[in-house]
Order: C-alpha cells, then sequence, then structure tokens
C-alpha cells in the first residue's frame, strides 16, 4: 500500500458507491507534507518527458500541479472555471461536472500555452474523464503536445482511465480505487 492509499484509508471516507470525500488531505485542507511526496512520485514516472507546463485545474488541481512544477522548474498553469473581465483572447471547452452534475465552461489566457509546449496534466480525481477531456480540448486548440495525465485519485469503476487510454493517452494514478461502498474502500491490486 502506498502513502496516499494509506492517507485514503486514513482520512477519506466514502459517501457512497460512487464518491470519495477527502476534504481531509485535499480538498480543503491540504497537507503540503503528503502533496509533496506525492509530486515527487509523478515527477519520477515522468522524468523522462521534456515537460515544459503543468496544467491543471482550479481548485484542488492547483496544489499538486504547483509542487510539480516546482519540482520540474516550469510554469504550472490552471484554467478557469469563470471567465474574469481580464480574459480577453481564451481556449475554452465545455465539461460536464461529475460532483456538481452540471456543465461548466474551461478557460485559458491564450498566452499561456502554445505549439512549443509539452503539457503534463496533473488533477485530484479521474471519474468519467470528462474534466481530461476539457483539459486536452485546450491543450489541443494551442496546438500544444500532451505528455501524460497525472492523477491522485482514479475510481477506476468509473470510465475515464479507459475513454483516456483509447485516445493513446498515459494515465498515472496514484492511487486506484476499485470499488467503494459506504464505510468501505477498495484499492485495484497490481497496479
Ligand atoms: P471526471 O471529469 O473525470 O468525471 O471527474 C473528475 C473531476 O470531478 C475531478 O476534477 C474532481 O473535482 C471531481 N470528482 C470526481 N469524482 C470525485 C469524488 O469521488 N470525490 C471528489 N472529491 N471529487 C470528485
Amino acid at each position: 500500500m502506498n502513502i496516499l492509499e494509506s492517507a485514503i484509508l486514513e482520512y477519506g471516507e466514502a459517501i457512497d458507491d460512487q464518491v470519495i470525500k477527502v476534504d481531509a488531505f485535499i480538498n480543503q485542507q491540504v497537507d503540503p507534507v503528503l502533496m509533496d511526496q506525492f509530486a515527487e512520485a509523478i515527477v519520477a514516472h515522468f522524468k523522462q518527458h521534456k515537460i515544459t507546463k503543468v496544467l491543471t485545474i482550479e481548485a484542488s488541481g492547483i496544489a499538486p500541479a504547483l509542487l510539480c512544477a516546482l519540482k520540474l522548474k516550469v510554469p504550472m498553469v490552471f484554467l478557469k472555471k469563470q471567465k474574469p473581465s481580464t480574459l480577453k483572447d481564451v481556449y475554452s471547452a465545455e465539461v460536464f461536472s461529475f460532483t456538481k452534475q452540471k456543465n461548466y465552461t474551461l478557460m485559458l489566457d491564450q498566452q499561456y500555452l502554445n505549439e512549443s509546449d509539452q503539457v503534463l496534466f496533473v488533477d485530484d480525481f479521474l471519474a468519467n474523464g470528462a474534466a481530461c477531456k476539457g483539459a486536452i480540448a485546450i491543450i489541443q486548440q494551442a496546438h500544444a503536445k500532451l505528455s501524460g495525465i497525472a492523477i491522485l485519485i482514479e475510481k477506476s469503476f468509473q470510465d475515464g482511465r479507459a475513454l483516456l487510454e483509447e485516445q493513446g493517452y498515459e494515465v498515472y494514478s496514484l492511487a486506484r480505487i476499485q470499488k467503494l461502498e459506504k464505510g468501505n474502500i477498495t484499492f485495484l491490486t497490481g497496479k
């Protein structure tokens, strides 16, 4: 069992058979020491790639993405979910939110991603892959290249990984959940 799996068992809570709450160390309170270790593992995994930007989505992706970017010594860029008045020329993509069950728009100022970028996308969760698909659409609009996708917690009983792998993307998840039941969390073995 790795450190993320141990932390999930200690501090996480299966709300039902679909959703897990990890507010205690990822989604509201952030444990910087654990997050640093997660980033270390992600960066080690993608060390052969010449990453030029780490991309994520506000808000919960920012902590792991920033620590990855710090270790790689490249900028971290986060996609916004609301358009500030200062944002003019944007790339955008519609996403269906798994947790909120409604659509939102991802936005990025065009100046922060371009065709010379090799992108590592980092996010807290992978469920059905909608957030990743939105990020990929923006990477494509910018003509940048996606080197890989790093996820803290993958719910492997949902379709996200299969959808992304079918499109030829590498998905590296630190914890893969096979099954959730209220009060019980089972990990995929041999990942
Ligand atoms: P997807 O777009 O892959 O369906 O869902 C991923 C996004 O939904 C993540 O960025 C995360 O914000 C949210 N999410 C999906 N499943 C869960 C979950 O079980 N717990 C929490 N806290 N967030 C989730």
